[in-house]
């Protein structure tokens, strides 16, 4: 173990000097992957050395994802003690369905459970889970809210036409898991944003409305903190309101910016969370742990025993239910998502954390002002967002993303609402400063100017 330990330092030591001086990886396109890189597997073992230059090659031809250069998805960064806790789950490799496997494991992801149950006013009678990721914990809310429904359900399947609410632009995981769910992809109804994409919850009743009469049973609202493209937020307050007169669970999906929640500044977005029958957050997004740390807690502990446990005499053979993770997790095996955002979270503070989060918004504000006072920019988004959408020089985005990165120049992408594309600038790293978004800025157009004009 030794010697491989020291040959994981060596290639961090590479990668981290690749990353400053070069913070895009070269560029190799995909068809002719197999012939540039030694990937394909031998019947013989390689000698050390060989090995060695073969993962070398492989790490430093890897598109870099934590530097000052990489803006394409709503994760970035690189948050050294959550790094360092994520190192040290895998040393341990336990498995986070019991007590008896995960030991003191377990109190780390209750610690954070508990914490977030309480700072958004679920408190006691709200517990939670680590998902695979936001779309897992989605799906996760989707089965609570379909199984709150009745017990019939879980035993004998669904036989009503249950429906669901999301608005237009939320994420793509809610179809995908009305299929999983059983309730099929067409019983999903997308509600109607107002111009900055935020759903107008009286479109939403009317749909609801419509659907009772036409006898369908409404069963959730899924509400986005934080969509997609835009980074906007739904109105929870008042589509809270709209689901306790239908008795329609509400799950906020806060994958994006649900992390909201730390910032004294900024949780006024997520108003009436409380409210609410469920809740997600990726920890690996806004508050950059590494991939993944997704985060499901629902104000219900009882429906996550519903929907989630069996009994597995092989498996569940020591300990209480409480200690015993696997009652109320997707997976049965379960790797430990919670040490690497609880190393950060305990090394940082809360203050910590907050300070990440307002420093996102404080970078976006700067973007955006970047953009508002050039006029060769046009802005497509809007403010309390971290995603600062915008086109320069009229430059078609897609064709402009894809050669920045061809180029090896910057890794950004392009989204669209309403029909008008543009390119999305995410300011999700909060380990950046005011003068790398500027620079961001400054190679985009010397980018320009050399190629394109
Ligand atoms: C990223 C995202 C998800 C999916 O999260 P994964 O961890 O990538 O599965 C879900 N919802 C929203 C709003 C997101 O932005």
């Amino acid at each position: 173990m030794k010697e491989d330990l020291t040959v994981f330092n060596k290639l961090v030591d590479q990668l981290l000097k690749a990353e400053k001086e070069d913070p895009v990886a070269p560029y190799i396109e995909a068809d002719k992957l197999f012939e540039t890189l030694d990937l394909n597997l031998e019947e013989e073992p390689m000698s050390e050395e060989a090995f060695g230059e073969s993962l070398r090659q492989l790490v430093l031809n890897t598109p870099r994802t934590a530097t000052k250069m990489f803006f394409n998805q709503l994760f970035g960064g690189r948050q050294p003690k959550a790094v360092l806790g994520d190192l040290l789950a895998v040393m341990l490799n336990n498995s986070m369905y019991t007590y008896k496997v995960a030991g003191p494991q377990v109190g780390v992801e209750k610690a954070i459970l508990n914490q977030i149950c309480d700072m958004i006013g679920y408190g006691r009678k709200g517990d939670g889970t680590f998902a695979p990721g936001g779309s897992m914990s989605n799906l996760m809310a989707m089965l609570m809210a379909r199984d709150a429904r009745g017990e019939k359900i879980r035993k004998k399947g669904i036989n009503e036409s249950m429906t669901m609410y999301t608005s237009k632009i939320s994420h793509y995981s809610i179809p995908k898991n009305a299929a999983f769910i059983g309730i099929g992809r067409d019983q999903v109804r997308y509600i109607e944003t107002d111009d900055q994409g935020v759903m107008l919850p009286e479109a939403l009743e009317n749909q609801i409305r419509k659907d009772i009469d036409d006898g369908f049973v409404p069963f959730m609202v899924n509400a986005t903190a934080g969509t997609t493209v835009l980074g906007s937020f739904d109105p929870i307050e008042q589509l809270s309101v709209v689901c306790k007169k239908y008795d329609i669970w509400l799950h906020v999906d806060g994958a994006y910016c649900g992390a909201v929640i730390f910032s004294d500044k900024y949780k006024h977005l997520v108003k009436g969370l409380e409210k609410s029958d469920s809740f997600s957050v990726n920890a690996h997004k806004m508050l950059g742990t590494p991939l993944s740390c997704s985060i499901i807690v629902t104000r219900h502990r009882q429906a996550l025993y519903d929907s989630f446990s069996n009994d597995a005499s092989y498996l569940y053979q020591t300990d209480g239910d409480d200690f015993n993770l696997g009652k109320i997790s997707l997976q049965c095996g379960r790797r430990n998502d919670a040490l690497k955002f609880w190393t950060l979270w305990k090394s940082e503070g809360t203050i910590g954390l907050r300070r990440m989060v307002d420093q996102e918004f404080h970078l976006a504000d700067v973007a955006r002002e970047y953009v508002r006072s050039h006029p060769d920019y046009t802005l497509y988004s809007f403010d309390d967002s971290i995603s600062v959408c915008f086109n320069y020089k009229d430059l078609p985005p897609k064709e402009l993303c894809t050669m920045l990165y061809e180029n090896s120049e910057i890794m950004v992408g392009f989204g669209s609402f309403r029909g008008q594309e543009f390119v999305r600038l995410v300011t999700i790293n909060a380990g950046n400063k005011k003068e790398d978004v500027i620079n961001f800025f400054k190679a985009i157009e010397s980018f320009v100017e050399v190629e394109i004009e």
